[in-house]
């Protein structure tokens, strides 16, 4: 049966921008590959959602609600898995659309997970560490009848960490009356986490620009690469790149960027980053703004920090050869037609910042199997997995003719649409 839009489409809650850009990426992929309507249409919607209230007693004495999400967008493959993310801007809009992009994802990198999300909406900057706490446990308690290690198993996010996973996973815990590890990853170490887990998105980011170098045939000694956000995945990816000869050559985070075409010192600034709290002012550096960073002269572009932030009004600013997408959606569709037809490599998402999940799945197996890795069997098993899903993604886009962002979901919407028909429909 060939493709077409689906007819009498299910209205949703969900139907933000964000999610309707998901929805569209999805079916541009099932026109082309001619995905049956009735799976294509399946796919557009999530499996299910789960929209909570979380009263939490504020430090002053008062009891504030917050709203959260847990979406599941398909559990075809396995446990649904995906971040939890606390942010001003989180609705069930983006959760919906980042548990798809996730479903993708998993399956792209040959993960046996479905795609799941979750977030709070709440400002956790302007929250104190208890109140952050008793945000989270509630959240959980709310959401627990999804959550196991055989169901749901949340990691990290944007503006959630290592201490987030471990009041998830001591909530969970206490709740079912004995210690589970594996309801969660990106936990620390000392209750299970895994050795290279941390630094396992900025890693994988670094590797992706390494090949996406070699795979368009960049001669430059030292490439240069601007960085955007300053976080968990863009510092540790700077890191690597340096580390590897490359020339970050400018980064920024909320508060401003600096720039320095002869190259920043990664590791000094890193020093600075911990005692300010911030790269701006970082000495032998100009100050730019995030516009200013995006149009940077350079080889690379690592947008590693919001989502939609290279659209059609600024694009055309652009002049990077390669990029390569450390955050989720940074990339608006037009953009990403205008950046293939111009030439430039993209690296999407799915594929680049797919180094955490990937640990997050080895976290998982050492805590089920009770047998633990070491860090370099963790990073070589890492730069496997990522080098051949980069080689994937690059052989299939050049061969079929497809950006590079259609080629990774052909490959994650092939293995679910293969899964899903082999499995049939109940009842
Ligand atoms: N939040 C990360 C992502 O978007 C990691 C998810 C996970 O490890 O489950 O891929």
């Amino acid at each position: 049966m060939v493709a077409t839009m689906p007819s009498a489409a299910p209205l949703m809650e969900c139907e933000t921008p964000l999610f309707v850009m998901a929805q569209r990426q999805l079916d541009e992929i099932a026109k082309e590959m001619g995905l049956p309507t009735q799976l294509h249409e399946r796919l557009r919607y999530p499996k299910r959602s789960l929209t909570v209230t979380v009263p939490v007693r504020m430090d002053d004495g008062l009891v504030q609600t917050f709203t959260g999400y847990r979406v599941h967008h398909d559990v075809a493959l396995g446990p649904a898995k995906g971040g939890i993310r606390f942010h001003p801007e989180v609705n069930l809009g983006e959760v919906a659309a980042l548990a798809m992009l996730m479903t993708w994802k998993c399956a792209l990198m040959g993960l046996p997970y479905g795609g799941a999300k979750g977030g709070i909406r709440c400002k956790p900057w302007k929250m104190s560490l208890g109140e952050q706490e008793r945000l989270t446990r509630r959240y959980t308690s709310e959401i627990i009848n999804l959550l196991g290690p055989d169901k749901d198993i949340p990691a990290p996010d944007m503006y959630t960490n290592e201490q987030t996973m471990a009041w998830i996973m001591d909530t969970y815990s206490i709740n079912v009356g004995h210690t589970v590890p594996s309801v969660v990853t990106g936990k620390p170490v000392a209750i299970g986490g895994s050795l290279g887990r941390h630094e396992a998105t900025g890693r994988g980011v670094a590797y992706c620009v390494r090949r996406a170098v070699s795979h368009a045939g960049l001669k430059s000694e030292a490439p240069s690469v601007a960085v955007q956000g300053f976080g968990n995945v863009g510092s540790i990816a700077a890191k690597q790149l340096h580390a590897h000869g490359y020339k970050v050559v400018a980064v920024s985070d909320v508060h401003g960027g600096i720039y320095n075409p002869q190259g920043l010192d990664i590791p000094r600034l890193l020093a600075y980053l911990s005692e300010m709290g911030r790269v701006t002012g970082f000495p032998q550096a100009t100050a730019i703004n995030n516009q200013e960073l995006l149009a940077t002269e350079c080889d690379i572009l690592v947008p590693a920090a919001l989502g939609n932030q290279i659209r059609e009004d600024n694009v055309d600013s652009l002049k990077c050869k390669i990029v390569v997408e450390g955050a989720n959606g940074p990339t608006s569709p037009e953009a990403d037609i205008y950046l293939h037809e111009k030439g430039v490599l993209v690296v999407p998402d799915i594929l680049a910042n797919a180094g955490g999940v990937t640990v997050s799945y080895f976290e998982w197996v050492q805590g089920l199997t009770q047998l633990f890795w070491s860090e370099e069997e963790v990073n070589d098993r890492l730069e496997q997995i990522m080098g051949r899903a980069c080689d994937r993604v690059f052989t299939l886009s050049k061969e079929s003719n497809l950006r590079t962002r259609m080629a990774a979901l052909r490959l994650g919407v092939s293995t679910i649409a293969e899964a899903k028909r082999l499995r049939g429909l109940y009842p």
